[in-house]
């Protein structure tokens, strides 16, 4: 007899940034929301290429990877979990999906699948991210998606991933919500603004909320992102470097419109004009056309390519869009060129003229995707001569802002995920109607 309760438990993203994977049951259904990559307990024990887990044992013997029957691939016992929710792709809410069992369903945007698929094509498949094998379900914002006693319904927030979704999953206990990663003062406010909506008309005896910045906020948004890099573009006298996230869209997009208006051209990786290929089929999205004149691609210096960077160079052959450093070096005040700190090999080559700026555009010194070896980044911007510029803004909801939308979601109990600072949430959401619970780990928390 299966006792009429609903629970959740949290396996991650309790007292650190990211590596939520929340187990929502209901009865006999088990769900999970995310199954991310933990960066602070994997950097608490490693230190990669020359310390790296080797193998799950590893990560479990840590850990790393919770200890959970019934959802790896390497377990031998049959599936005790339904099917898992992908809140959107950034790696420490996805990454970990590698060791599900291959026979449990991922339900994710269609986005999201795109960007883990091509991720999983230009990166070498290693043990902490192998997805190209998931079993994906793809929905759009509004789908009502019906596993065993639960309806799920993802709607779309504002992030900085595109595809990014929030739940909201109706119980025998009543509504549950799910915020993922979200804010609103990105590209596109009104999604969240449709989250939050939808998640106050479902009454919510449950919220469970990111609480990413409730220190180091800031009152910012693309748009001004966007006139930052204007008036920094504008004035450049040599190449423009921009360093941004791989996957975020919204402030690729500010780059090309800025390069544009500037009279330069926005020159991407390969990695980054793979993705583009990608995302150009979905209707939902706005990203630059890979076709059109003013952008570019480059291509570093390098003797063996992949097939699918092979693919891409041999597609633009002589077209004049695919460039190497020599090229770069020649029309710097042409260019706003993406690279990451990690290809700064290429610098030797590019030899930047005076005047030339560099833009980290991503968070600092620790984001999501990236972690950034500064004292050594400073050090080759002293030698080339390069100032750098910090412009950013981030992917999570602001203090104020993020209590108002608790505020009007009404949840009668909130929990604060994804977050260093549950102590200082707790405080400063208690004087709202809901009850806020310091979540702890592995512990199971009826509703
Ligand atoms: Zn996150
Ligand atoms: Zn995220």
């Amino acid at each position: 007899m299966v006792k009429n309760e609903a629970s959740l438990t949290f396996y991650g993203g309790v007292d650190e940034i990211g590596g939520n994977k929340i187990l929502l049951q209901d009865r006999d259904t088990r769900v999970f929301l995310d199954f991310g990559m933990s960066y602070s307990m994997k950097k608490k024990f490693y230190s990669p290429p020359f310390l790296a887990p080797k193998s799950e044992r590893s990560l479990m013997e840590l850990g790393i990877l919770p200890n959970i029957e019934g959802v790896y691939r390497f377990d031998p016992k049959p599936p005790t979990v339904d099917a898992v929710f992908l809140s959107h792709g950034h790696l420490d809410h996805s990454a970990y999906l590698s060791f599900i069992k291959r026979e449990i369903p991922v339900y994710c945007g269609e986005t999201t699948a795109t960007i883990l698929q091509t991720l999983s094509e230009v990166r070498r498949a290693d043990l902490e991210f192998s997805v190209a094998d998931l079993d994906f379900h793809t929905f759009r914002t509004g789908d009502k998606i019906c596993l065993g006693g639960l309806t799920v319904q993802p709607f779309h927030v504002d992030h900085s991933v595109p595809g990014a979704y929030g739940f909201v999953i109706e119980t025998s206990r009543g509504s549950v919500v799910y915020t993922g990663d979200f804010r609103n003062h990105g590209a596109k406010p009104e999604m969240t603004r449709d989250f939050v909506e939808q998640a106050r008309a479902s009454e919510p005896v449950a919220v469970v909320s990111e609480g990413t910045n409730m220190t180091g906020a800031t009152v910012s948004s693309e748009v001004e992102v966007e006139g930052k890099l204007h008036s920094i573009v504008s004035q450049a006298e040599g190449i423009v470097l921009a360093e941004f996230a791989y996957s975020d869209v919204d402030r690729l997009n500010s780059f090309y419109h800025i390069a544009k208006r500037n009279n330069r051209c926005l020159a991407v990786s390969l990695k980054q004009a793979h993705l583009l290929n990608a995302l150009k089929k979905d209707k939902g999205l706005h990203v630059p056309d890979l076709d059109s004149d003013d952008v570019l691609v480059f291509r570093k210096s390098k003797k063996r390519f992949d097939k699918w960077e092979r693919d891409l160079i041999d597609r633009y052959d002589g077209r004049d869009k695919v460039f190497d450093v020599f090229e770069a070096s020649k029309r710097q005040c042409n260019v706003v060129l993406a690279m990451s700190f990690y290809d700064f090999e290429e610098l030797v080559d590019l030899q930047p003229a005076a005047g030339s700026c560099y833009v980290l555009s991503a968070s600092e010194p620790f984001n999501e995707e990236m972690e950034i070896d500064y004292e050594k980044l400073v050090n080759w911007l002293r030698h080339y001569g390069m100032p750098q510029y910090h412009v950013h803004v981030s992917g999570h909801m602001m203090p104020l802002q993020l209590k108002a939308a608790l505020r009007e979601m009404g949840g009668k109990r909130v929990f604060p995920v994804h977050t260093e600072n549950a102590d200082l949430f707790e405080k400063f959401m208690s004087n709202l109607k809901s009850s806020i619970t310091h979540v702890e780990k592995d512990k199971k928390y009826t509703l």
